[in-house]
């Protein structure tokens, strides 16, 4: 039977990708050694960290101005890393609050300061997103999730500001042509759209570092990781370069206008189904769907399980939504291809 991978992280990849780093995994480059076994410092590794930088910033269209770097401690880390390193004593972070990871992100800024919560959608199960922001004096930041994994919503239209501006990208990087240049810096764990878990990918603007007197541990410390070249210590190696097979991938598919031109199709498919069809609904405000994780229910909930039940029957894999929301979830990454979504529609309109 053929599977359909509805995941929602770690994610479906390219069937490209999988191949070459399989092959890598047995002799990586024609060096006769595998991937697994090659020093860090390296050329040979030294040119993979280079290559993925180099795609990175051309995808984003960004210059010298910001540095790539490939950390561990997965996206949760970045929750307080940021605010670690960017949050001084006189200053405030501004979170917007509109799931289950901007409200990790939160909980771990109030760690190293101040913090107010500006965009909160908890009144409305975050079915939406509060786009009023009103930023106290003295924000250092402002950080926003771009696309809610959990609940299926996402920025299609960044919050002009004249603090800092992060974003937590890990579900929606190079899902479409993107204001990146509006960021000071950008983290995403690379397991949903980007490659295998195991890395986080930093891009962030020199000009902001420096300027808090905390002392930083080495590790944490971004400075020190971009004078080391993001070899500060040895990093994921594997998964640097399943990331740099995924980006070429990307490019060679036609970058993010065409990443965008599939996702938009995908998600138009979905939510125009749901929407017609009697025994489903989405409760997710239109121009805030996220054309990454279609979050969904059944109008009669007794339903739900028989509808996983043939769903698992036939192949479609991770579509349960996330515990505490329940219902439906569709996630549609850059690899899944429309005939995934479209085979996926077919099972909703034969559940009558
Ligand atoms: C998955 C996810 C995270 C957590 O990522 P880890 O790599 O597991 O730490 C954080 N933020 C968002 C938006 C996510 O989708």
């Amino acid at each position: 039977m053929q599977l359909h991978n509805f995941n929602s992280g770690p994610s479906i990849l390219p069937k490209e990708v999988l191949d070459q780093a399989a092959a890598a995994i047995h002799n990586f480059n024609n060096t006769g050694l595998s991937i697994l076994e090659i020093g860090h410092r390296t050329t040979h590794f030294v040119d993979v960290v280079t290559e993925a930088q180099q795609i990175i910033k051309r995808l984003m269209g960004l210059g010298d101005d910001y540095e790539v770097l490939f950390l561990q401690g997965g996206a949760t880390m970045q929750f307080m890393q940021v605010p670690m390193n960017l949050l001084d004593e006189n200053g405030l972070a501004a979170i917007c609050d509109n799931g289950v990871w901007g409200n990790k992100a939160v909980k771990e800024a109030k760690l190293f300061g101040p913090v107010a919560v500006v965009s909160d959608s908890t009144d409305q199960k975050h079915t939406y997103i509060n786009k009023q922001l009103d930023l106290p004096k003295g924000t250092t930041y402002l950080h926003i999730t771009t696309n809610n994994t959990v609940e299926g919503t996402q920025w299609h239209q960044y919050p002009q500001t004249s603090s800092l501006l992060i974003g937590d990208m890990s579900s929606d990087i190079f899902c479409r042509p993107t204001a990146f240049h509006q960021f000071d810096l950008i983290y995403a764990g690379a397991q949903k759209n980007m490659g295998a878990a195991g890395v986080t990918i930093v891009v962030v603007k020199k000009e902001i570092l420096g300027k808090t007197n905390r002392p930083i541990p080495a590790i944490l410390d971004y400075k020190k990781h971009i004078e080391a070249g993001s070899l500060l210590n040895t990093p994921p190696v594997f998964s640097i370069y399943v990331s740099l097979l995924t980006l070429r991938w990307i490019e060679a598919q036609g970058g993010l206008i065409e990443m965008g031109k599939r996702n938009n199709e995908k998600a138009a498919l979905i939510y125009d189904t749901i929407d017609q069809l009697p025994a489903f609904y989405c409760p997710i405000a239109k121009e805030d769907r996220s054309i990454m994780n279609a979050v969904f229910f059944l109008t009669d909930p007794t339903r739900e399980a028989a509808f996983l039940d043939l769903c698992k029957k036939e192949g479609m894999i991770g579509v349960k939504g996330y515990r505490t929301v329940g219902g439906i979830r569709v996630s549609m990454y850059n690899a899944l291809p429309l005939s995934s979504v479209q085979t996926f529609c077919d099972l909703m309109k034969s559940f009558t």
